[in-house]
């Protein structure tokens, strides 16, 4: 077991490394490619909630308390406790343009930076909106279930995403209105409305409250962002941004290695260590 670090709550939890059956999960639904984005997100947050060993909520409560940011550090932590402390790793020299192999030790090499939250205020905590008759409750900072949850309304598959030359959940809205090969107008105009409303969580109109359903009731939520919350299509623009205003997150840990002098261009590089990369380099090798 590691101690790691949460950066949105400043807590400490104890992560532990990947069973075989929790690698062969990970690993069918790469190799299979058919699974969408979607389902794909889904078994990576539900194994990283299983190799928690701290207290914590159950899963679908658990995805609205963390943020993306969040899970950095807490595949770190399963990274180091399933595979060990010694990586072959690379990376692509930017003055030469050309990869430098070399050998990630994570106790001796790997730096952390960025900000925890040590204010003690609660980053993710709901707030109210309201407007004519109607009113909302919201989280201003993006969850991991708000980010999860657009995955649901893009219906591409990892193979088709893998084609797109997209890496993260922000390239692939930026990307929508270039989809209209693989989706349908119709599709993009809702993933999009479903991206700006992402952090909303209830919806009450006229007294009658609508909770958000919880992320893995993915029949329930096409028809909460489809119907119940039509009502904020017809706001203007501006009454709009005023109403669930939407702010970046401000905590995260990022993990780098220090090259001093590059073997290729001998000048200083800082080399990003994805943790996530390395996990599905590794479960790729222990297959065969
Ligand atoms: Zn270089």
């Amino acid at each position: 077991m590691v101690e790691v670090v949460v950066p949105s709550t400043g807590s400490v939890v104890n992560v532990r490394g990947l069973t075989v059956e929790e690698g062969l999960k990970l690993t069918s639904s790469i190799t299979l490619m058919s699974d969408t984005l979607f389902d794909l997100f889904l078994k990576v947050g539900r194994i990283i909630h299983t190799c928690i060993e701290s207290e914590k909520p159950p899963f679908e409560q658990w995805v609205r308390t963390i943020t993306e940011a969040d899970l950095s550090p807490l595949i770190y932590g399963v990274v180091r406790e399933t595979f060990g402390d010694e990586f072959p790793y690379s990376y692509t020299c930017p003055v030469k343009d050309q990869e430098v192999d070399f050998t990630l030790n994570i106790d001796k090499t790997v730096q952390t930076k960025g900000e925890i939250n040590t204010t003690g205020e609660p980053l993710l905590e709901l707030k109210e909106a309201a407007i004519n008759n109607v009113k909302l409750t919201y989280s201003s900072v993006e969850s991991f279930e708000d980010l999860v949850l657009q995955l649901a309304f893009i219906p591409l598959s990892l193979k088709d995403t893998l084609s797109l030359g997209v890496s993260s959940v922000d390239d692939l809205t930026s990307a929508l209105p270039q989809l209209t090969k693989i989706l349908t107008e119709e599709d993009i105009m809702t993933a999009l409305f479903v991206r700006k409303i992402s952090t909303l969580r209830s919806i009450t109109i006229d007294s009658k409250t609508k909770e958000r359903p919880p992320i893995t009731q993915i029949i329930a939520l096409k028809s909460f962002f489809g119907r119940d919350v039509s009502f904020i299509k017809k706001l203007t623009q501006k009454e709009f941004k005023t109403l669930m205003p939407k702010k970046p997150n401000p905590y995260s840990i990022t993990f780098f290695v220090d090259v001093p002098k590059c073997k290729l261009c001998g000048q200083h590089h800082e080399v990003i260590v994805d943790f996530f990369r390395l996990a599905l380099q590794q479960l790729a090798e222990s297959s065969y």
